[in-house]
């Protein structure tokens, strides 16, 4: 297909997006809705969610916990049918193993992992044949990194389980992808600097340039690159682009 810089494909797409309500899936809601797209985001707090759905017309909000198979159930309930679902809803913690507890590892599974699980898995009910599915993994789910265990087991699940999904929905058209982002100026990045400034005595400053050095461009991911790869990967021009784990890390992988 040629390529077509004028692309309106978007326009009046049906969009899902859990964790909509800060950081990368805010921006990937406003992303969507400024192609045109009717969006919805999900997320346990409504006041955040309130927030970004007013910033555009085409943004509404429900209020759901995906590590929670009957609010998901809900969540999908409520929806017509669907041409894309984003499983973006996610949390870190970060400890050596030796002090991990049993409780912070299945935590950090149930949200990473299970929550995508149960976020696909229905979405996949929902989609329009030649859908898309895709989950916002991290560059944690293909490489490892320190004090990190069971969000680095939990990511790594993800793209295994869009592997074997992309492997399922082939025929129908529908394509599952994961977006691995590597650093990315978020709320959760700024918990996680704090957290570093906390246990090392680094000050938030030092931390912050530790882990921008950890990309190749010497500087951290914008919840912009992950949009726009997102926006990418709904179009028509990546419908060949299926069970890929995509690095948006400026060459750290
Ligand atoms: P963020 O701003 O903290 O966003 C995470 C969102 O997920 C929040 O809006 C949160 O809202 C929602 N959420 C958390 N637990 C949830 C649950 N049980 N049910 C429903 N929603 C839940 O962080 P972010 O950086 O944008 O993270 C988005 C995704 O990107 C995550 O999967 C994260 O692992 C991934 N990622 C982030 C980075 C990074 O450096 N920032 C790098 C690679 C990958 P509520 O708390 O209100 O529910």
């Amino acid at each position: 297909m040629p390529s077509d810089t004028t692309d309106n494909s978007i326009a009046d797409k049906r969009v899902l997006i859990t964790g909509g309500g800060s950081g990368i899936g805010a921006d990937l809601a406003r992303a969507f809705a400024n192609a045109g797209a009717q969006v919805i985001i999900a997320g346990r707090t409504e006041a955040k969610l309130q927030q970004i759905a007013a910033l555009h017309a085409k943004i509404d909000y429900r209020i759901a916990d995906v590590t929670d198979a009957a609010s998901v159930t809900a969540l999908f309930a409520d929806c017509d049918s669907l041409d894309i679902v984003i499983a973006n809803a996610g949390a870190a913690s970060s400890a050596p193993l030796r002090k991990t507890s049993l409780e912070d590892w299945q935590r950090m599974l149930d949200v990473n992992l299970t929550g995508v699980f149960l976020t696909l898995q229905a979405g996949l009910a929902k989609l329009s044949d030649g859908g898309r599915l895709m989950a916002v993994a991290s560059t944690a789910g293909l490489k490892g990194y320190p004090y990190v265990a069971p969000y680095c087991a939990a990511k790594h699940g993800v793209i295994g389980l869009v592997r074997a999904l992309a492997q399922e929905t082939a025929k129908q058209g529908i394509t599952v992808n994961a977006l691995c982002p590597g650093f990315t100026e978020t709320p959760l990045l700024d918990e996680s600097l704090a957290n570093i400034s906390a246990k090392t005595g680094l000050s938030e400053a030092q931390a912050r340039a530790q882990l921008t050095a950890t990309n190749p461009q010497g500087r951290l991911i914008q919840p912009s690159d992950v949009s726009a790869t997102a926006l990418w990967l709904a179009s028509p021009h990546a419908q060949a682009i299926t069970g890929q784990a995509i690095a948006i890390a400026g060459g750290e992988l």
